[in-house]
C-alpha cells in the first residue's frame, strides 16, 4: 500500500495555440499560402509545389515581411485585449530538422507582438472565467516529414513537403488559468470562434490550422496538509477538442497517480498523444530557450505600429461576437440562442443586420435567416456565397408583414429558389413580388372578397356554424379551413379576424 495519498488537487493549464493565418502568400515570400488559406473541401496542391528560392533556403534569399500577417496577428491581439507592442522584432530560433531547410525558424522571442491580454469564456458551471493571455508572437509554420509515401506506401526512410513551410503562424500562450480539462476545451472552441469571426484563419482543426499544446501541472495536497507540486509536462500538437479535453484528463491523472506511486514530482517534459492507446508517451525531458541560440534577425527590419496603423485595424476589428450577441439580445429583443447563432458568424450577423436595416423586424429577419441558413447548408455554400442579398430577404419580409404571403419557411424558400433560378444576383425592387406572383404565393387580403366567400361557406355549412353558436370553440376551425378551402391563397389570419367578427 502507498503511503502517499492525493486527498486534493488543483489543475493549473497553460495552452501555447499555433494559429494558421488565412493570408494570400506565405509569411517572408509571395509563394502561395496553401496551407493557411485553404478552405474545408478544396484539394490540397501537389507536395512541394508551394514553395520558391525562400522556403527552400537557397544562399543569398531574403525574406520579406507579409503585412496582412501583422495586421491578422494584431487584429487577433486586439480581440483578445492584449497590448499591441508599438516595436517588435524577429529571432532567429536555431533548430536542425529538414522540415525547414533554413535550419532556423523566424520567431518573435523577447518583443512579442501582442502582451497581456484576456479572453473570457463560459466555466463549467455556466458562469464567465477570465483566462489571461500572456503573449502572441507571429512566427513561420516549418514543413511536414511523412514517413510513407502519398497513397500509402511503405518507405524505409522519410521525405519532407514543404508546401507549409513559411506559413504566418501566430502563436498564443495563455497564463495557467485554466483548471478543468473541459475548460481546456471551452478556450480552444471560443477561440477558434474567433479567429474565424475576425477573418484572420480559416480555424479548420482536419486541416491543422489549428494546434494546441497544454502545459499541465497540478498541486496535490496529502492527507497530512503537505502540497506537492508535480514538473510541468507539455503535450505536443493537439488538432481536435475531444483530443485536447481527453489528453489533458490523462496528463493530469497521470501525474497524481506518479507521484501516488512512486513519490516523483517527475521533471520538465514534452509528451505526446497516441490516440489508440489514448495515453499520452514521453517524448524527450523539455529543451531551455537557451538550446535554441535566439538571436536578432540581422535581414528583417523591426516591426513599429504607429497610431494611424492602429486605429485602422481597430476599425477592421469592429464589434466582436460577444459585444453584438448581448446587443441582438437587449436592444433588438432576440432570445439568447438566436442572437448567440447570428452572433457568432460575422457574414450571418452583418446579413441579418442589413435586413433588419430595411425596416423588418428582428424577430421576422431572423426566421428568415433560418430559410436562408437551410438553403446554404443544401448547397454547402456560405451564406454569402449563395447569390442572395439582405435587400432580397427584406422584400420577402415586407410580403410577410403585409399579409400577402404567408409566414413559412417553405413559402420563402420557394420565393427564394425561384429568385436563384432567374440568375439575378442583385436585387431589383418588385422582383421578389413579381415572383411571388408567378408562383401564385400572394394570398388575397382583399376583405369584401374574403367576406364574400365566408358567407358561401355560411350559407352551405349549416352545421359548424349551429356548433360552433352552441358554444363548440373548435367549430371555428372546421369553418376557417373550409373558407380557406374555399378558394385559393386566402390569407389564414384575415379569415379568422373576419369570421369571429361575423360570427360576434
Ligand atoms: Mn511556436
Amino acid at each position: 500500500m502507498s503511503e502517499r495519498k492525493c486527498v486534493s488537487y488543483k489543475v493549473l493549464v497553460g495552452l501555447e495555440i499555433h494559429v494558421q493565418l488565412a493570408t494570400k502568400t506565405k509569411m517572408f515570400t509571395g509563394v502561395a499560402n496553401a496551407s493557411g488559406a485553404m478552405k474545408p473541401g478544396e484539394t490540397p496542391p501537389e507536395p512541394n509545389t508551394a514553395v520558391d528560392e525562400q522556403i527552400m533556403a537557397f544562399p543569398g534569399v531574403l525574406p520579406v515581411m507579409n503585412k496582412r500577417a501583422v495586421e491578422y496577428s494584431i487584429m487577433t491581439g486586439l480581440a483578445l485585449g492584449c497590448e499591441i507592442a508599438r516595436f517588435s522584432k524577429w529571432d532567429r530560433k536555431s533548430y536542425y530538422y529538414p522540415d525547414l531547410p533554413k535550419n532556423y525558424q523566424i520567431s518573435q522571442y523577447d518583443l512579442p507582438l501582442c502582451n497581456q491580454g484576456s479572453f473570457e469564456i463560459a466555466s463549467e458551471d455556466g458562469t464567465p472565467k477570465t483566462i489571461r493571455i500572456r503573449r502572441a508572437h507571429l512566427e513561420e509554420d516549418a514543413g511536414k516529414l511523412l514517413h510513407e509515401a502519398p497513397g500509402g506506401y511503405a518507405i524505409d526512410f522519410s521525405i519532407v513537403d514543404l508546401n507549409r513551410a513559411g506559413t504566418p503562424l501566430l502563436e498564443i500562450v495563455t497564463e495557467p488559468d485554466l483548471t478543468t480539462p473541459k475548460e481546456v476545451a471551452t478556450f480552444g472552441q471560443e477561440l477558434q470562434k474567433l479567429v474565424q469571426f475576425l477573418g484572420v484563419s480559416e480555424g479548420q482543426m482536419q486541416l491543422g490550422h489549428m494546434r494546441f499544446e497544454p502545459n499541465i501541472n497540478v498541486h496535490i495536497t496529502d492527507q497530512n496538509g503537505e502540497v506537492f507540486k508535480t514538473a510541468i509536462t507539455e503535450i505536443k500538437n493537439l488538432n481536435s477538442f475531444s483530443v485536447l479535453e481527453r489528453a489533458t484528463a490523462y496528463e493530469i491523472r497521470r501525474q497524481i497517480h506518479q507521484w501516488e506511486q512512486t513519490g516523483n514530482l517527475g521533471r520538465k517534459s514534452t509528451y505526446g498523444w497516441d490516440d489508440a492507446k489514448e495515453e499520452t508517451f514521453l517524448q524527450r525531458e523539455k529543451e531551455e530557450a537557451h538550446d535554441y541560440r535566439y538571436f536578432p534577425d540581422p535581414d528583417l527590419m523591426p516591426v513599429e505600429v504607429s497610431d494611424a496603423w492602429l486605429m485602422e485595424l481597430k476599425g477592421q476589428v469592429g464589434e466582436l461576437p460577444a459585444a453584438r450577441r448581448k446587443r441582438y439580445a437587449d436592444s433588438l429583443g432576440l432570445n439568447a440562442t438566436d442572437a448567440a447563432s447570428l452572433a457568432a458568424d460575422k457574414s450571418a450577423g452583418d446579413f441579418f443586420e442589413g435586413i433588419v436595416e430595411k425596416g423588418i423586424p428582428a424577430k421576422r429577419a431572423s426566421v428568415l435567416m433560418e430559410a436562408l441558413r437551410e438553403m446554404s447548408n443544401e448547397r454547402a455554400l456560405r451564406i454569402v456565397d449563395i447569390g442572395i442579398a439582405p435587400d432580397h430577404l427584406a422584400e420577402v419580409g415586407k410580403l410577410i408583414e403585409s399579409g400577402k404571403i404567408a409566414a413559412s419557411k417553405e413559402v420563402t424558400k420557394k420565393v427564394l429558389d425561384a429568385l436563384l433560378g432567374t440568375g439575378k444576383t442583385v436585387a431589383a425592387p418588385n422582383t421578389v413580388a413579381e415572383l411571388a406572383q408567378t408562383l401564385g404565393l400572394v394570398q388575397t387580403t382583399d376583405t369584401a372578397a374574403i367576406d364574400a366567400a365566408i358567407d358561401a361557406v355560411l350559407a352551405t355549412n349549416p352545421k359548424p356554424l349551429e356548433d360552433y353558436k352552441s358554444g363548440k370553440q373548435s367549430a371555428m376551425g372546421a369553418l376557417v379551413g373550409m373558407v380557406m378551402k374555399s378558394a385559393r391563397g386566402m390569407n389564414a389570419k384575415l379569415v379568422q379576424e373576419r369570421l369571429k367578427e361575423k360570427l360576434g
